[in-house]
């Protein structure tokens, strides 16, 4: 039976680079040796990385001026990397849910912090608006995308100080500003390729300010200066982020992504909309392109193990909310095809006739 995989995270990959990444593990590109086991600065490597950074470049528009690094240790690491060097006094963050929250742990390590507003009076359902960015902290930060709640920030804000964005879960799923930015990280795991490889897209400038010494590792001048190559990097997942990218540009850009995000989106809020059984969690307003949260109403409360057993018997993969939640979360991000969406809207449709 066909899988329709809403997995959150890790998640659904383009199938063709799933099979050219197997390809590479056999023979990488005829050279008789795996990907697997060629050194990282072998020449055949050196020219994964660097498509991956091109593409990165040319597929977000990147200005001059910055860098799209490759590390390790997940978007959690950079929590703690973002506040090492960038938060010399004061940073400001504003509080959109879990990941938010960890973020904003980390950078308490490191010197004040303000709260700059905060969705957790109705369980991060919706994004702050009308807050005010104060002007005198070393940068503000953002959670773009909030894979748990289904809330997304789909604009690029304007920031009097330096903006700082964990794009995990929305990376690459529309045209982003790059130049309203001064950092963007996120794990690889939800968008763009298998986890182990944390990007990140540094603006130079902002680099060099604190006044505090960096671990090496930590700082991110050190894998400007190597191209990522300071240590071993997480080659695989380079290696399929790559492939990602080609597919990506393959369908034409991120603007096409967007288009093809937007249908699907729509049509399974629309089902959510129109139904007698389920109810959309987030506010209109605030939602995700790429996680969409519903539960059922409370007259039928009782019906959601059934549901998720239904479903599952069609091939519905990953469709259980996250636990803070409750309820059911459909990922749709840019692999993911419209037809897997259609079939969980009929899938919808069909047990609500059976069960309302
Ligand atoms: C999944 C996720 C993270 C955590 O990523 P790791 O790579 O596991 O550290 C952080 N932020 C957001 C928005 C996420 O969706």
């Amino acid at each position: 039976m066909k899988k329709h995989n809403f997995n959150a995270g890790p998640s659904i990959l383009p199938r063709i680079a799933i099979e050219n990444t197997a390809k590479a593990i056999l023979d990488l590109n005829g050279t008789g040796l795996s990907v697997l086991e060629i050194s990282h600065r072998s020449k055949d490597f050196e020219a994964i990385i660097n498509e991956a950074v091109a593409l990165f470049k040319e597929l977000l528009n990147i200005p001059e001026g910055y860098h799209v690094l490759f590390l390790g240790g997940g978007a959690s690491l950079q929590f703690c990397m973002v506040p090492y060097n960038l938060l010399n006094k004061k940073a400001a963050y504003l509080e959109t849910g879990v990941w938010a929250k960890k973020a904003l742990k980390e950078a308490k390590l490191f010197g004040e912090v303000v709260t700059v507003a905060s969705s957790a009076d109705k369980n991060f359902s919706y994004i702050p608006k009308g807050f005010t960015i104060p002007a005198d902290v070393d940068y503000f930060h953002i959670t773009t995308n909030n894979t748990i709640y289904g809330t997304e920030i789909r604009e690029d804000l304007d920031s009097p100080v330096p903006l700082v964005a964990d794009m995990s879960s929305d990376i690459l799923s529309r045209p982003v500003d790059v130049s309203k930015y001064a950092l963007i990280y996120g794990g690889a795991q939800k968008n763009l390729g298998p986890a182990g490889v944390t990007f990140v897209i540094v603006r130079e400038d902002i680099l060099g300010k604190v006044d505090r010494p960096i671990p090496t590792m930590l700082d991110y001048r050190t894998h400007v200066k190597e191209n990522s190559l300071f240590n071993t990097p997480p080659v695989l997942p380079i290696y399929t982020v790559m492939e990602t990218l080609r597919w990506i540009k393959s369908l034409g850009g991120v603007a096409e992504i967007e288009k093809m995000n937007k249908e699907k989106a729509q049509l399974l809020y629309n089902a959510i909309d129109n139904s007698k059984m389920f109810v959309g969690t987030a506010e209109k307003d605030s939602r995700s392109l790429m996680n969409i949260c519903f539960v059922m109403k409370p007259e039928y409360a009782d019906k959601e193990e059934a549901f998720l057993e239904f479903a599952k018997k069609r091939g519905m993969v990953g469709i259980k909310g996250h636990r803070s939640v409750g309820g059911f979360r459909a990922s749709t991000y840019n692999a993911l095809p419209l037809e897997s969406v259609q079939a969980l809207v009929e899938c919808m449709h069909d047990f609500e006739k059976e069960n309302a």
